[in-house]
């Protein structure tokens, strides 16, 4: 497959279209940025690990009647994906204050919610990713209302599934960021990924060390090292729990 025939490269993922209009082709990448791409580097296995995490976690999502892209992997960094047009929103879940959560009201790191926190973010790097009323983005018609309350009510039910699948890996789930996407029939589907590049995971064991508690994304924004084996850690659990399902 040439590089030209490329639907679209975001900073993660190549998509392809392939020979079924309904299917795309995503291809997971290496690459890692962060702070709207002013920091790049690479992150050794990234792809194969952010690919098969998600892969995983998007099939435990169906069994539990939540509908996603997810198609197959025809190789560990490939997932064959259901075509969507993507919704321009950043849906982030938190459970814990961590992030922009702090910065923006000086809650203190680590502060457990008292109930699980839903925002939506104006996907748009020119304008830094803003976080949005629910009266914007309806103004902006970036989704309808009976979307937003669908996806507020998804985006809830995924974080019980994942807050209780990560306990089990002994993770706890902090924050994480989704995508939603419409397929051809107008369909609600959860799309992009479930990754360490996308939730914030920290050990349970090392919960009490600030630092080496974090097993995803930070690792690399706070130029903490370890960052490759912080990934592969977290998939080595991930497959652990998925197994003793199965
Ligand atoms: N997140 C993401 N992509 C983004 C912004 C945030 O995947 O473009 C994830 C991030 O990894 C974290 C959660 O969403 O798990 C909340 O991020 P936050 O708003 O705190 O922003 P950050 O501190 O990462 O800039």
């Amino acid at each position: 497959m040439s590089v030209s025939t490329k639907l679209y490269e975001g900073k993660a993922k190549i998509i392809y279209p392939t020979d079924d209009p309904e299917i795309f082709l995503a291809v997971f990448k290496d690459d890692a940025t962060a702070f709207n791409a002013q920091k790049r580097g690479s992150i050794q296995g990234k792809g194969a690990i952010n690919c098969s995490i998600s892969s995983q976690l998007f099939q435990l999502l169906e069994t539990r009647g939540i509908k996603t892209h997810f198609v197959d992997n025809p190789a560990p960094n490939q997932m064959r994906i259901k075509a969507v047009k993507i919704l321009p929103l950043e849906v982030v879940v938190r459970n814990i204050a961590a992030g922009s959560l702090c910065q923006q009201t000086g809650l203190a790191l680590g502060t457990v919610l008292k109930q699980p926190l839903v925002e939506f973010y104006y996907k748009n790097d020119r304008l830094g990713d803003p976080l949005l009323t629910r009266d914007r983005l309806l103004v902006m018609e970036l989704a309808t209302a009976e979307q937003v309350d669908r996806i507020t009510h998804l985006a809830l039910q995924i974080n019980e599934f994942l807050k209780e699948f990560f306990q089990q890996c002994s993770i706890t789930l902090v924050d994480f960021k989704l995508e939603f996407g419409l397929d051809s029939k107008q369909q609600l589907l959860l799309a992009d990924e479930i990754s360490p590049d996308t939730c914030r995971l920290w050990d349970i064991s090392t919960q009490e060390d600030a630092d080496r508690r974090i097993l995803d994304k930070d690792r690399f924004r706070l130029d903490l090292g370890n960052v490759e084996n912080a990934y592969q850690e977290v998939w080595k659990r991930v497959l652990k729990v998925v197994e003793a399902k199965e």
